[in-house]
């Protein structure tokens, strides 16, 4: 059973109060937690008789953008002296901030700065979101499962395959069905899932008639215990195209072996304005258009996504009225260059594997040179629109209305996020933009992940912001907030542009 497992289980929020205890009211869960122990989601702790955040508030240095570890620069009590953040460019994130819950409270910090003559408000809160999930890029041509098949942890549902994209698998995780829509050990499965996968550690998950990948966000996927190291330089048919002059000449047939589109450079367009002549070849499959077969085999875990080891399998009869003759050399290669092997037509037009020639390795090695790492993706999405924004102002809609408008910008922990057009505030982030550990939970189940607003101080206070409680950075670092934690700063990634002026600039039309 998994630690997080077994908080779910020990847990029981309607135990009987004692007189140690206090009650933790940052999510409907309201832990009453005792002296010295912390609450079922180990964020939240009973710190001589007060409700701390167990985390410190994390605030990105710009002015360094290094990238750096996190290095505390203050401790709660202790005074502030500036010196290593007093930059000017520094950024409040929501790790570490504490939740509005219940909504109707003003977000934990509402932060004032000006940044290059611009009076900016950004609002930071540590957002509970039961509408969540991750979207998975796997890089690989390797069959991992079927589309829609069911993706597995621990044995329960959290998500299944969706529509492969170019030269990778994709999986759809988590979402409010499987997080609070089945059995309980199912949302605790799927919760725990997220986590790992949003805080970027590896997590096993199991395909149903598939594979079972190891998933980690940045590192290559691990297939039926094997490590991928490269993505496909292009389907079949692209590879011919991207490399027949380099064959041209040192050698009669190539056939690029590709699950989707097998190529043949002599019947392909790109062979044929080469000059390529007929090789009477015979490809078991659909035939396409010239030179690209779909369904050579089926998908798996051989080469360039099929089910073969053998490429032979996939050649019928060499058709001598059609150019096949005795010492016909024939390059089989796969779309990542991995596997290839050389042959040669017998007497009897039989293809025979003959050692691999020289002259033809920089060509396969240039296909390998040409495929990207091998990785796993993990964008964690959710939805925004709901009761957080209560947090922000007073009258919700506004906020959806301006993150709509681009006048109020959306980060996660700092990162840059993708809005989806249409209604409400559905957001896509790379959680390896975000600084490490942002990503929390609760065991309604719903995951914990940090949110902030950025936009012009005038622009807040017209849709309805909570003037009353903005506060400087220099303020905040000072005195900290509401749930008592420390403060430390880290080097920003220099991915991660701030403070976002230009799109705020043009939103404020002025600045
Ligand atoms: S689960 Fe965490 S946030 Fe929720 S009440 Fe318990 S300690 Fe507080």
């Amino acid at each position: 059973m998994s630690e997080l497992a077994e908080r779910f289980e020990t847990h029981d929020p309607g135990e009987k109060l004692v007189a140690e205890k206090i009650r933790c009211d940052a999510c409907p869960v309201m832990c009453y937690i005792a002296a010295g122990r912390t609450g079922a989601c180990d964020r939240y702790g009973n710190v001589a008789g007060r409700i701390v955040r167990m985390d410190p508030l994390t605030i990105l240095d710009h002015a360094a953008e290094t990238g750096a570890a996190m290095v505390p620069f203050v401790a709660e009590g202790e005074q502030w002296d500036g010196e290593l953040i007093n930059t000017g460019r520094r950024f409040v994130t929501a790790i570490g901030a504490g939740t509005t819950y219940p909504d109707y409270k003003p977000a934990p910090f509402i932060v004032s700065q000006e940044v290059e003559g611009v009076d900016l408000v950004t609002v930071v809160t540590e957002g509970i979101f039961s509408y969540c999930g991750v979207k998975v890029k796997i890089d690989t041509d390797r069959h991992i499962g079927p589309e829609t098949a069911i993706v597995r942890a621990e044995g329960e549902a959290i998500g299944h395959v969706t529509t492969g994209e170019y030269g990778s698998q994709m999986l759809s995780l988590g979402g409010v069905h499987h997080l609070t829509g089945g059995s309980k050990g199912e949302g605790r499965a799927t919760c725990d899932a997220l986590l790992n996968l949003c805080n970027r550690k590896p997590v096993e998950l199991s395909i149903d008639g598939g594979a079972t990948v190891v998933v980690e966000a940045g590192k290559p996927p691990v297939i039926d215990g094997k490590q991928e190291h490269r993505m496909r330089v292009g389907c079949g048919s692209a590879t011919i195209g991207m490399f027949a002059t380099q064959w041209r000449g040192l050698v009669d047939e190539v056939v690029v072996v590709d699950d989707h589109i097998t190529g043949v450079v002599s019947e392909h367009q790109a062979g044929k304005v080469l000059g390529w002549q007929d090789t009477g070849i015979k490809i078991i499959g659909r035939r396409s258009t010239p030179g690209r077969y779909f369904k050579v085999s089926e998908p798996g875990l051989g080469w360039g996504g099929t089910s073969i080891s053998d490429p032979l399998s996939i050649l019928g009869e060499w058709n001598a009225k059609k150019g096949a003759r005795p010492g016909l050399s024939l390059l089989m290669v796969s779309t990542t260059g991995e596997q290839f092997a050389y042959y040669e037509l017998d007497d009897e037009l039989k293809p025979v594997q003959k050692p691999f020639p020289e002259r033809l390795r920089k060509s396969v090695n240039l296909i390998e040179e040409n495929c990207e790492p091998a990785l796993c993706t993990v964008l964690f999405i959710g939805g925004a629109g709901g009761s957080l924004r209560a947090g922000v102002t007073e009258n919700p809609v506004n906020l959806t209305r301006s993150v709509q408008g681009l006048t109020t910008y959306v980060t996660v922990g700092g990162a840059p996020v993708y809005v989806w057009p249409g209604g409400g505030i559905t957001l896509m982030v790379d959680v390896t933009r975000v600084p490490e550990g942002a990503f929390g939970y609760v065991p309604t189940p719903a995951l914990v992940a940090p949110i902030e607003f950025t936009l012009r101080r005038d622009d807040y206070v017209r849709l309805g912001g909570y003037e009353a409680e903005i506060r400087s950075v220099a303020d905040i670092v000072a005195k900290g907030g509401e749930y008592l934690n420390p403060r430390r700063g880290t080097g920003a990634a220099t991915q991660n542009p701030w403070p976002p002026l230009a799109q705020l600039r043009r939103a404020g039309g002025a600045g």
